[in-house]
C-alpha cells in the first residue's frame, strides 16, 4: 500500500515539473555563422535531460567493457583455488587411505591448479613416497624446504626420506636444519639424540639425552672421541662423577688425567673408582708406571686398601706377590679371594701357578699335586668376568658404549654370569635405554 502512495506521489510530482517545463514561456537561439536555431525552452531542457542520461549511460558500459577482462581472471582464479583445495583434500584422503595411483592423480592435479602452495607440495611429496618414488618425493620436499613458513615441513620430510636411505650423515644434517626452522621441537629433539649416536657424534648425543639416558657412559664415550684434550678432560671428569663404578669412565678420567701430567690426581681417581667397584683394567692402570715387583705389592697394598674385603683386591694382592716370589703371601690372598666368592677360573689358574712356583722352589710333590688340583678345578670353576651386553648377552671382548651386536647403548656389564640377558644394567647405569639398531629392546 505504502509502495502504491508513493509510487502516486512520484507520478504527481513529475507530470508537475512536466507541467512546469511546458509551461516555461520563451525560446532559445544559437547562431553560427550563417546558421541560426531556434526552440522553445521546455524543448530544450527535454533535450538536454535526455542528452545526459544518453551520455551517463554510454560512459558506464565503457566502463563496464574496460573493467571485463579482470573481473574474469579473478572469478577464474577463485575457481582454481577451490578446485586446488579440493585436489588437495583428495589427494590426502587416498593417502589415508593408501591408494597411491588416486593419491598421485590428485596430487598432481592439485600441483597443476596450485602451483606453488605448500600444501600441494607436501601432498605431492607424500602421493610420490606413497608411491615408491623417493627421488620425485624428495625434490617435492626439497622445494617446500625452501619456502619460509613451510621449511620445517620441508625439512620433516627429508629427514624422514634420509632415515628410510640409512643416510645418517644427511639426516643428521638435515635434522639440524629443522631445528633451526622450528626450534625445540621434542621429537627432533630425541631423533636428533639417536641420529648423533648413529654418527658416533657422543659429545651431541649427550648434550641432547634427556635425564633417563645413561650419561656416564655416553660422557665416557665422548671423552674418548674428542680430540681436544681439554673437552676430553672435562668430558671424562662429568662421566667419573656421573657414575665412579664405571671402570671405562674412571680410566678415561685418570688416563687425562696421566697426559696432563696430573699424576697424583690419577691414582685418586683409580683409588675412589677402586673403592666404588674393583676392576682389573683399574689395577693395572694404577700399577702401570711401577716395574719393581717388591714396589708393585706395595702399590697394590696401597690400592687394595681401598676396598680391603673385596674379593678382587685379594686376588690383586695374590698376583702381585707371585710375581715378587712371595708365594706364601701370594696363596694366604688366594685363600682370601676364594673366601671372598671369587669362585673363578682365573683365581684357580691363579693357584696353580702359585704351587707349581713352590714346587719350583722345591715346595715338594705335595705343591706338585696341590697345582693338579687347582687346575682341575678351574675346570669346573665359573667363568672369568667379561664385558657382556645385558641386553643381548654378546660378549664383543672389550667395554663399548653402545653394544656392538644389538646396538643399545649402556648395556655393557663386567660379569662372570652366563645366564640369559637379564636387561638389568650393571655399573650403576642408568636404566633408560638408547639403541643405536633398529629392531633392538629400547
Ligand atoms: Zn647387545
Amino acid at each position: 500500500m505504502r509502495r502504491v502512495i508513493g509510487f502516486l506521489v512520484l507520478a504527481v510530482i513529475l507530470i508537475g515539473i512536466a507541467f512546469g517545463i511546458g509551461a516555461l514561456p520563451g525560446e532559445i537561439g544559437a547562431t553560427v555563422g550563417s546558421w541560426t536555431i531556434q526552440a522553445p525552452l521546455p524543448l530544450v531542457v527535454v533535450a538536454a535531460v535526455i542528452l545526459f542520461l544518453v551520455l551517463y549511460f554510454l560512459l558506464r558500459l565503457l566502463a563496464l567493457l574496460l573493467g571485463a577482462p579482470g573481473r574474469f581472471g579473478r572469478s577464474r582464479h577463485e575457481r582454481q583455488l577451490r578446485q586446488g583445495d579440493r585436489a588437495v583434500t583428495r589427494a590426502f584422503a587416498a593417502i589415508a587411505a593408501a591408494d597411491p595411483r588416486a593419491a598421485r592423480r590428485e596430487a598432481q592435479r592439485a600441483r597443476r591448479l596450485l602451483p606453488n602452495a605448500p600444501m600441494a607440495l607436501l601432498v605431492s611429496a607424500e602421493a610420490a613416497r606413497l608411491a615408491g618414488k623417493p627421488d620425485e618425493s624428495e625434490a617435492d620436499y626439497r622445494a617446500l624446504s625452501e619456502q619460509p613458513d613451510a621449511a620445517f615441513l620441508g625439512l620433516r620430510g627429508l629427514l624422514r626420506q634420509a632415515l628410510d636411505a640409512r643416510d645418517w650423515t644427511l639426516a643428521a644434517d638435515v635434522a639440524r636444519r629443522a631445528e633451526l626452522a622450528h626450534p625445540g621441537a621434542a621429537w627432533l629433539r630425541s631423533e636428533r639424540a639417536r641420529l648423533a649416536l648413529r654418527t658416533g657424534s657422543w659429545a651431541e648425543a649427550l648434550a641432547l639425552a634427556g635425564p633417563e639416558a645413561p650419561r656416564a657412559v655416553m660422557a665416557t664415550a665422548a671423552a674418548e672421541a674428542a680430540g681436544d684434550p681439554i673437552q676430553a678432560l672435562r668430558l671424562a671428569k662429568d662421566a667419573f662423577a656421573a657414575d665412579p663404578k664405571l671402570a671405562p669412565a674412571a680410566l678415561a678420567y685418570a688416563r687425562r688425567l696421566r697426559a696432563a701430567r696430573e699424576a697424583r690426581k690419577a691414582e685418586n681417581v683409580i683409588e675412589k673408582a677402586w673403592a666404588a667397584q674393583p676392576h682389573p683394567d683399574l689395577a693395572a692402570f694404577y700399577l702401570d708406571p711401577v716395574t719393581d715387583p717388591l714396589e708393585r705389592v706395595r702399590e697394590a697394598e696401597r690400592l687394595a686398601g681401598f676396598n680391603r674385603n673385596h674379593g678382587e683386591s685379594n686376588f690383586l694382592q695374590a698376583q702381585v706377590c707371585l710375581a715378587a716370589k712371595l708365594t706364601g703371601e701370594a696363596r694366604r690372598y688366594a685363600q682370601a679371594a676364594l673366601a671372598a666368592g671369587l669362585d673363578q677360573r682365573r683365581l684357580w689358574v691363579l693357584k696353580a701357578d702359585i704351587e707349581e712356583a713352590d714346587a719350583a722352589a722345591g715346595g715338594g710333590e705335595g705343591a706338585t699335586f696341590a697345582a693338579h688340583e687347582a687346575l682341575r678345578r678351574s675346570q669346573t670353576a665359573r667363568p672369568d668376568p667379561r664385558w657382556r651386553c645385558s641386553t643381548c648377552g654378546a660378549e664383543p671382548g672389550e667395554w663399548h658404549a653402545a653394544c656392538p651386536s644389538c646396538g643399545t647403548v649402556g648395556r655393557m656389564e663386567w660379569t662372570d654370569r652366563t645366564a640369559p640377558a637379564s636387561g638389568v644394567a650393571a655399573n650403576g647405569a642408568a636404566n633408560g635405554t638408547i639403541t643405536l639398531l633398529p629392531g633392538a629392546v629400547t
